[in-house]
């Protein structure tokens, strides 16, 4: 594996960097006339505002390395506010499964951030085994309109979206995978309600949404009736190595020694607390193990490899390494931590325990630990199921 930078990677790490550096947000002025001013910018420059996107479709058409560049340095610059739902996730199955007019009437939009998508998969009865969904759409006789009816649960954003995609059971006959269908609709019409979930961490990012009678022209299905399921898991293990967070993971860990440094411990710091110093060192050693997983992965899909199951190796030491960056914060902080938000202790702890406490659901999202386990356990390690 070959990890020095060619002089032309090199050469694009530059321009990359004099891109966030000369377009970054200058403070007092108006975010969202420099939000869209920055996207403007990051297509003019040939589809940097859809890094993921193929070439087909307006993207860059990048490199695995020119990716795994682009995301290092999205780690320290300070990037326009931008929701995955559209771009990232809704995006690739309009343009893998989506017929042309789909691809024309929802792709612009997407493209322009002009409309608020959320992700309508998960139900109170329907989380890590997602193929037990039981929101219903009925095809009506004349084969026009679907009648959705059902509830889903922990829908990020919802209250600000505009539309959804939205796994829905067509067949209850058959194997479950089977019976599931992706449909689109907006979300501000009658027969839609959206009920906040207030997080542990004290933020409102999920809801529980009520859907009644809602009807859905067959024109805003995508692909077949039936193969939801399929659309919808191709995407998963792309969703999963974006989670790891690597490079998030190494400025949050330059970040969390600065702030130990400058708590007081005897006549140093808490950063030549031995105790305290041993666990920072055992996060390093794990994290470096994590970056040179990526990097074995990149080499792999540059020289033309697929990714495999290693998006879940990934998904799950990347979150239980921002979870424990989050926990050694709180740690660093001190009684300081528990103050949410008070003006007292150090700046940093005043966030803190917010933070820790949101972290807890980075090992849930984008499929439990448990799962992704499952995964490694039988397409990594050969392990079979005991199941009969
Ligand atoms: C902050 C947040 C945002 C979210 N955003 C969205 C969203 O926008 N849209 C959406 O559709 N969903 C969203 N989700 C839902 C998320 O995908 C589910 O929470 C997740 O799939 C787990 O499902 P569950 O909560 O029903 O837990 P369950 O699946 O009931 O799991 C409960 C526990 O059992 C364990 N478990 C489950 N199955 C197994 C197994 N086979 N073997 C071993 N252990 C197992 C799990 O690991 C977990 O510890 C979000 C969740 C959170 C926390």
């Amino acid at each position: 594996m070959d990890i020095d930078l060619s002089a032309d990677d090199l050469a694009f790490r530059n321009d990359v960097r004099e891109f966030f550096s000369s377009n970054a947000y200058k403070p007092g002025t108006d975010y969202m006339a420099w939000r869209s001013e920055w996207f403007g910018k990051a297509a003019a420059k040939g589809g940097w505002d859809v890094p993921k996107w193929p070439k087909a479709f307006g993207g860059p058409g990048w490199s695995p390395t020119q990716h795994y560049i682009w995301e290092q340095e999205t780690a320290t610059a300070t990037l326009p506010f931008d929701m995955p739902f559209g771009v990232g996730m809704l995006a690739p199955i309009l343009m893998g499964y989506g017929s042309k007019e789909q691809q024309e009437r929802f792709m612009p939009d997407i493209r322009a951030r002009k409309v608020n998508w959320c992700q309508g998969y998960s139900e109170p009865g329907a989380g890590s085994d997602l193929a037990s969904l039981k929101t219903k759409a009925e095809l009506s006789a004349d084969g026009k309109t679907y009648t959705v009816n059902g509830t889903k649960i922990w829908t990020t954003a919802a209250h600000m979206a505009d539309w959804i995609f939205c796994l829905t059971r067509t067949s209850d006959t058959g194997k479950r995978q089977e019976g599931i269908t992706f449909l689109l609709f907006p979300m501000k019409q009658p027969g839609i309600e959206v009920k906040p979930i207030i997080t542990l961490g004290g933020s409102h990012t999920v809801n529980m949404v009520h859907i009644t009678d809602v009807k859905v022209p067959v024109e805003n299905r995508i692909g077949e009736e039936g193969q939801g399921w399929t659309y919808a898991k191709g995407l998963l293990q792309h969703e999963r190595t974006g989670l790891a967070g690597i490079s998030r993971s190494l400025v949050a860990l330059e970040k969390l020694k600065e702030q130990a440094g400058s708590i007081k411990r005897g006549n140093g710091s808490l950063m030549d607390d031995p105790a305290f110093r041993a666990k920072v060192a055992a996060l390093e050693v794990d994290l470096l193990a994590l970056e040179f997983t990526e990097l074995r992965s990149l080499a792999a899909a540059s020289a033309g490899g697929a990714l495999g199951p290693e998006s879940s190796i990934m998904k799950l030491k990347g979150t239980e390494i921002q979870q424990r960056i989050a926990k050694l914060t709180v740690e660093a902080g001190g009684i300081y931590s528990a103050g949410w938000g008070h003006p007292v202790g150090p700046k940093f702890a005043r966030n803190g325990m917010a933070g820790y406490l949101s972290s807890r659901a980075y090992t849930i999202y984008g499929g439990a630990s448990e799962v992704q386990k499952d995964v490694i356990a039988k397409n990594v390690l050969g392990i079979k199921s005991g199941k009969k």
